[in-house]
């Protein structure tokens, strides 16, 4: 069997390393053609050691000097710089484009891919969130695909097969509820970094444990879900599920609910990205139901987690408006981590950058892009209060 070519963007993340540990779990059927990471050069040369891809990218300038030093004697191609990243997903011969990179750094990497006519398997929700529109008929245009990764995305996607995109009634997103499900609202000025960063079901990189400790994370989702499957956030719901093993749901026009269910790894959608159209065996764990013998349900609590309830207001208004709230967001979460916010302070950042930078309605990439740098130039001004 023809082995996929795949490039890596974020390759050192927490997806990064989970989607190069299927492909070691799946020897001969796939060839690393490239990897792309922002800082972590000793990784990405143990990566490189491992994986021998012909192209490496490196995006922070300050590392260049470090990295061609190490790989003097290799033969591969160094690539540093964001531009520079845009052109491992032109490579021609490539039959996947896996974009693991955090944030709104990744929206032009996916527009690319999708532009080249390229499978695109896709963990940066950011992308969607940010470029909305735009991706819908770039896709038409170019016959590319948009893969999810993320694990609700994957489920609903998974169990669309089951009926016809005009049976649909509406998409049930499951969140955990993050670590602070339980605890009372006038605790969370006191909730310090450690404890945002425990995340109780899921391991994952620093800026979405943080979102989804405020719930942000499921905001970005169901502008995501609204994007990949063209359909209107008001049948989007969200229900709170803290065992993480239903990772979503579709309710038919017949009220049949049907649910996927897995152990919460994300090796087990990135693997039915990677495979897909076909299914393939792995031993990335059973779920044993002897150990969750309660699946339980509940409302989400939009007092506690006003951002959700924002996510939906600015998934209504559209435009430029998730990118605006996505870039406020990323600067407040880096300020919570640098301990420069308290964690209360996260959703007013997003809320005061929303009713601070001016919507555009149809926008096209310089718009969004714009209304990405001016909410950053704000949040970060109310950063330093
Ligand atoms: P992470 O912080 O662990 O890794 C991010 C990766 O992106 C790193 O390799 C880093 O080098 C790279 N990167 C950062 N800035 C970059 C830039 N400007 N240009 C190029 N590369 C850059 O993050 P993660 O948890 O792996 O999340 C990655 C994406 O996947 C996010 O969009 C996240 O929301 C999504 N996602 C993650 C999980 C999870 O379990 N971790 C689950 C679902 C979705
Ligand atoms: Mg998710």
């Amino acid at each position: 069997m023809k082995s996929k070519k795949l490039v890596i963007l974020g390759s050192t993340g927490s997806i990064g390393k989970s989607t190069l540990e299927v492909i070691q779990a799946h020897p001969g059927r796939f060839d690393v053609v490239a990897l792309a990471a922002h800082s972590n050069v000793d990784l990405l040369i143990k990566q490189y050691e491992i994986f021998k891809p012909e192209h490496l990218c490196l995006v922070n300038e300050n590392k260049e000097q470090q990295l061609r030093e190490q790989l003097k004697d290799k033969k591969v191609n160094i690539l540093i710089g964001e531009k520079e990243l845009l052109q491992l997903v032109k490579l021609d011969d490539v039959d996947i484009v896996v974009n693991a990179i955090v944030g709104a750094s990744g929206l032009k990497a996916s527009l690319e891919t999708v532009s080249k006519g390229k499978v695109l398997a896709l963990a940066n929700k950011e992308s969607l969130v940010c470029g909305g529109a735009l991706f819908p008929p770039l896709v038409k245009k170019y016959g590319a695909k948009i893969l999810p990764i993320d694990s609700e995305h994957s489920a609903i996607w998974q169990v669309l097969t089951c009926g016809k995109e005009n049976e649909i009634k509406r998409l049930i997103i499951t969140a955990s509820g993050g670590p602070f499900r339980n605890l009372p609202f006038e605790k969370f000025s006191t909730i310090d970094v450690n404890q945002a960063l425990h995340h109780p079901t899921w391991s994952m990189g620093p800026k979405i444990t943080i979102d989804s400790a405020t719930m942000v994370n499921k905001g970005l989702e169901i502008i995501e879900a609204s994007v990949l499957f063209s359909i209107p956030t008001e049948k989007i719901k969200v229900v709170i599920h803290p065992q993480s093993i239903v990772h979503s749901m579709v309710e038919f026009i017949d009220s049949s609910i049907i649910a996927q269910l897995s152990r919460p790894d994300m090796k087990l959608p990135i693997t039915y990205a990677l495979f897909w159209p076909a299914r393939v065996l792995s031993d990335f764990g059973e779920l044993k139901f002897e150990q969750y013998t309660e699946l339980t349900f509940e409302p989400p609590d939009i007092k506690k987690f006003r951002a959700l309830k924002i996510a939906y207001e600015v998934a209504e208004q559209s435009g430029t408006a998730p990118a605006i709230f996505n870039a406020a967001n990323e600067v407040a979460v880096q300020g919570f981590l640098d301990s420069a916010i308290n964690f209360l302070k996260i959703t007013d950042i997003i809320e005061d950058t929303l009713g601070k930078i001016k919507v555009v309605s149809q926008p096209n990439l310089d718009d969004i892009l714009d209304a990405d740098k001016q909410a950053r130039n704000w949040a970060k001004k109310l950063l330093k209060g």
